[in-house]
C-alpha cells in the first residue's frame, strides 16, 4: 500500500545530509568540547563552527546563539529570560496571543502565578494578528512581546517584521516561536527585528532534541538548567555535538532551497485547498495567501476529526487533526477556539503539512481519499443526519 507522509509541522524526516553530517561525531569525533586533548578540541572547533553557520543563515553574531533541547526549551528560556530583565526594571507585563503553541502558553501562566500580567491578544477569523493590535496593547509596564512566526495548527503567516518595529520603537523584547518558520521561510533577525528567536532542528530535516535560542547582544539569559557553563554558562550539559551538526547541515540546506521548495509546495497545497474546498460544509483555516507553503487545515461539520484520521491511515495517509501535542485529548483545539470556531466544527478538523518529497500523485490520492471518507463518516453520522434534515442547523 501507498504510504504518504503529510504530517510535517509534528515532525520531518531527516534529510540525508544531515545524517551524514551526524555520523563522524557518533563514531570518530565523539569527544566533549570543554575536554582539553585532540579528540574534545576537534569537537569543540566543529561546535564553533555550527555556532558561526547557523548565525550566518540567521542574519546574526555567533555568541548570540545558544544551543537548547528543542523548540520547547528555547520558548521557554527565552520568555523567563525577558521576564526576569522586565522584572528588575518593575515592569511585568506581557503581550502574547491566544493561539501560541502550549510551550510559549503554559510558560507564561507560570509567570501569571507570580504576579506578571499576560495580554492575549484576539486572533482574528483568518488566524492573524496585526502590529496595530501589539501597539494597542502595550503599557508602560510591558516588557515582552511574544508572537509566533508562523502557526503550528493552521499556518497563518503573521507580520513578524511589523510588530518586532513596533517593539523596538517601544523598546520592548521582541520575541518570536520561529519553529515552524525557519528552514521554510526567509529569516533575517536584524531586518525584522527581532530580538529572540526559538527555532527546532526536527522541523526541517534535522534531529529531534536540538534546536537554538537567538538573543540579541546585551540579553542577558536566565538559566533554566544548572551545571557545568556550558553554552557561556547559560545551558549547562555537555554539548549534543552530533544532533548540533545534523541541525547545521540540515538548516543550510533548508535555507539553501527556501525558494525552490516553496514553489513546488505552493503549487501542491493550493490543488489541496481547491481539491478539499469541493467537499459541501468545509471551511479552511488560517489565512488563504499569508500561510505556510507546506499547509492546509480545513474543519468539516457533522464529523469527527480523529475517525477521519484513523481512516485516512487505513488508506496509507498520515495526518493529524492539528497539533500533535493536544492528540489524545477530546477538547477542541486551542487555536481554532481562538479564531473563533464554534466547538462542534472545531472537532471534525484535518491538517495535512507537506514537504518537498511529496509528489502530484500523492496530492490526487489525499484529495480522493479524504472526499471519500468525509462522506462515509457523514454517512453514518446523527449530526449530519439531523443537519440534513433540518432538525440541527448548520454551522
Ligand atoms: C514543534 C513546535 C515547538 C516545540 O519544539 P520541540 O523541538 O518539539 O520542543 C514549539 N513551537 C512550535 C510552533 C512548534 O511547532
Amino acid at each position: 500500500m501507498m504510504q504518504i507522509y503529510a504530517d510535517n509541522a509534528a515532525t520531518t524526516k531527516m534529510s540525508k545530509a544531515a545524517i551524514d553530517a551526524m555520523l563522524p561525531y557518533l563514531d570518530t569525533i565523539y569527544g566533549n568540547p570543554s575536554s582539553l586533548h585532540s579528540i574534545g578540541q576537534e569537537a569543540n572547533e566543529a561546535l564553533s563552527k555550527a555556532r558561526e553557520r547557523i548565525a550566518k543563515l540567521l542574519g546574526c553574531e555567533a555568541g548570540e546563539i545558544t544551543f537548547t533541547s528543542g523548540g520547547s526549551e528555547a520558548d521557554n528560556q527565552a520568555i523567563v529570560s525577558a521576564a526576569r530583565i522586565g522584572e528588575k526594571r518593575g515592569r511585568k507585563h506581557i503581550i502574547s496571543t491566544a493561539f501560541e503553541h502550549h510551550a510559549v502558553l503554559h510558560t507564561l501562566n507560570k509567570l501569571e502565578k507570580e504576579g506578571f500580567t499576560v495580554t492575549l491578544l484576539d486572533v482574528h477569523s483568518n488566524g492573524m494578528v496585526t502590529a496595530e493590535q501589539v501597539e494597542k496593547a502595550i503599557r508602560q509596564d510591558t516588557c515582552l512581546v511574544t508572537i509566533m512566526y508562523a502557526n503550528n495548527e493552521i499556518g497563518s503567516v503573521q507580520p513578524i517584521k511589523e510588530i518586532g518595529e513596533i517593539c523596538k520603537q517601544h523598546g520592548i523584547i521582541f520575541h518570536t516561536d520561529a519553529v515552524q518558520a525557519a528552514g521554510h521561510l526567509h529569516i533575517n533577525v536584524n531586518e525584522q527585528n527581532i530580538a529572540m528567536l526559538s527555532l527546532s532542528a526536527h522541523k526541517f530535516h534535522g534531529p529531534k532534541g536540538v534546536g537554538v535560542l537567538y538573543a540579541r547582544k546585551g540579553i542577558a539569559l536566565t538559566n533554566l538548567i544548572e551545571g557545568g557553563a556550558q553554552e557561556h554558562g547559560k545551558r549547562s550539559g555537555t554539548e549534543n555535538i552530533p544532533a548540533i551538526m545534523g541541525m547545521a547541515a540540515a538548516f543550510e540546506e533548508a535555507c539553501a532551497n527556501i525558494d525552490s521548495n516553496s514553489e513546488k509546495l505552493i503549487r501542491m497545497r493550493d490543488r489541496l485547498i481547491e481539491g478539499l474546498s469541493e467537499i459541501p460544509h468545509s471551511v479552511l483555516n488560517g489565512d488563504r495567501y499569508s500561510r505556510l507553503p507546506s499547509n492546509v487545515h480545513f474543519c468539516f461539520e457533522g464529523i469527527e476529526g480523529e475517525s477521519l484520521l484513523l481512516l485516512l491511515n487505513d488508506k496509507g495517509i498520515c495526518a493529524s487533526s492539528g497539533s500533535a501535542c493536544t492528540s489524545g485529548s477530546l477538547d477542541p483545539s486551542h487555536v481554532l477556539l481562538a479564531i473563533g470556531r464554534p466547538h462542534e466544527i472545531a472537532h471534525g478538523s484535518l491538517r495535512l503539512t507537506l514537504s518537498e518529497e511529496n509528489t502530484d500523485e500523492e496530492v490526487a490520492y489525499i484529495i480522493e481519499s479524504v472526499k471519500g471518507v468525509v462522506e462515509y463518516l457523514r454517512s453514518i453520522s446523527p449530526i449530519w443526519n439531523d443537519m440534513c434534515s433540518g432538525r440541527k442547523s448548520f454551522v
